[in-house]
């Protein structure tokens, strides 16, 4: 529909025009999404900007053809999971892809999961919601389902109603602060050692705990330290310090607060004029929020600056390229089996937290 014109597309044209055209073409028929992560150049183009659970939950009443996300690959994913019969979903680089959900390979998951299955336990898998679509298939499988930073503690406590034990993946960060959240000691969760196929797991130990931790983590947030806490608070006496639960349990307990990205946008939100505070989260969601309070008088700081250097691979320019080809560019595509199984598990999640 959308034809690009060689000679209206000088160099002199801004990606943003360019992009505004695309989207004028299209009307209805085209749906951008964009994560909080996303620069504020992305975030300008969006029709809906949201966290992992809020972009999924927007799928569904999607009307438009195309939908375009501007996130990581897993986003795009899931997206393409829930997606009607005959939407196209794209992704501008389909090499944006999540460190933390690659630390998961399904392959890998599922020779873990049959072992610890094979001790005699009905093990169930709850994958954060950061992981590949053949990892959801996994869990869509084996009875589990999927959680996102926002509802973690709903979805565990779900899942260990469900069976012996959970194998919650791939985030052990998120793990062990929800399961502090629901009050389960340390005794009862254990991290797997996942190397050699499930071949060094340290069955005794495992057989002891209801909670079975992957050992991965986000290569953003699991570097905040409590250093960075302390350093903040002898900066800024009487600093609030809210951070993602992606980060370290020490670094959790020592904060004031710890929650989703929807928590930490909130928590911003509602705090008094002269307000200061530090967020330990990824650095465009940060900036943004200061831009967005400056006027109400808050002082909104990053805890440090860190960027998700994947989620930054959407660019404008990549934005507009995509758009002016999205009839012939190649959407993502899941085969048949993980887009039944892996929106089996997604949609357990979206029922259990209507
Ligand atoms: Fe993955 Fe962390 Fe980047 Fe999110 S911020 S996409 S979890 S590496």
């Amino acid at each position: 529909m959308f034809q690009n014109k060689p000679e209206e597309v000088t160099t002199m044209t801004s990606f943003a025009d360019r992009i505004a055209r695309a989207k004028a073409a299209y009307g209805q028929r085209l749906a951008i999404l964009g994560h909080h992560y996303q620069t504020d150049d992305i975030i300008r183009h969006v029709d809906f900007q949201g966290d992992s659970l809020e972009l999924a939950r927007k799928i569904e009443s999607l009307g438009a053809e195309h939908v375009v996300f501007c996130g990581v690959f897993f986003m795009a994913e899931s997206a393409a999971a829930l997606a009607r019969p005959g939407q196209k979903v794209h992704i501008p680089r389909m090499d944006a892809t999540c460190p933390m959900a690659e630390m998961a390979p399904a392959s890998r998951v599922e020779q873990v999961l049959l072992a610890l299955r094979a001790q005699g336990r009905n093990v169930i898998p709850l994958a954060y919601v950061n992981s590949t679509a053949d990892v959801k298939a996994i869990c869509g499988r084996f009875g589990g389902s999927v959680c996102t930073s926002a509802n973690a503690s709903a979805m565990l406590k779900w899942a260990l109603d469900q069976g012996d034990a959970v194998l919650f993946l791939p985030d052990k960060n998120l793990g062990m602060n929800t399961a502090a959240q629901l009050g389960l000691p340390a005794s009862d969760h254990h991290v797997i050692n996942v190397q050699a196929s499930g071949g060094r797991v340290d069955m005794q130990a495992a057989a002891k705990a209801r909670l079975l931790l992957w050992p991965g983590a986000c290569a953003i947030h699991h570097k905040f330290k409590p250093r960075h806490i302390e350093q903040m608070r002898q900066a800024h006496p009487g600093v609030r310090v809210l951070v993602h639960p992606e980060c370290a349990p020490e670094v959790v307990q020592a904060s004031d607060g710890a929650g989703s990205t929807s928590y930490l946008i909130k928590q911003c939100a509602e705090a008094a004029p002269g307000a200061v505070i530090a967020v330990g989260t990824e650095l465009n969601l940060v900036f943004r929020l200061a831009q967005r309070h400056k006027a109400e008088d808050k002082t909104i700081i990053p805890l440090k600056a860190l960027t998700c250097s994947n989620m930054a691979k959407i660019s404008e320019q990549r934005l507009a390229e995509l758009l002016e080809s999205l009839d012939t560019a190649p959407p993502v595509t899941l085969p048949s089996n993980v887009t039944e199984l892996s929106r089996l598990a997604l949609e357990r999640m979206l029922r259990i937290c209507a």
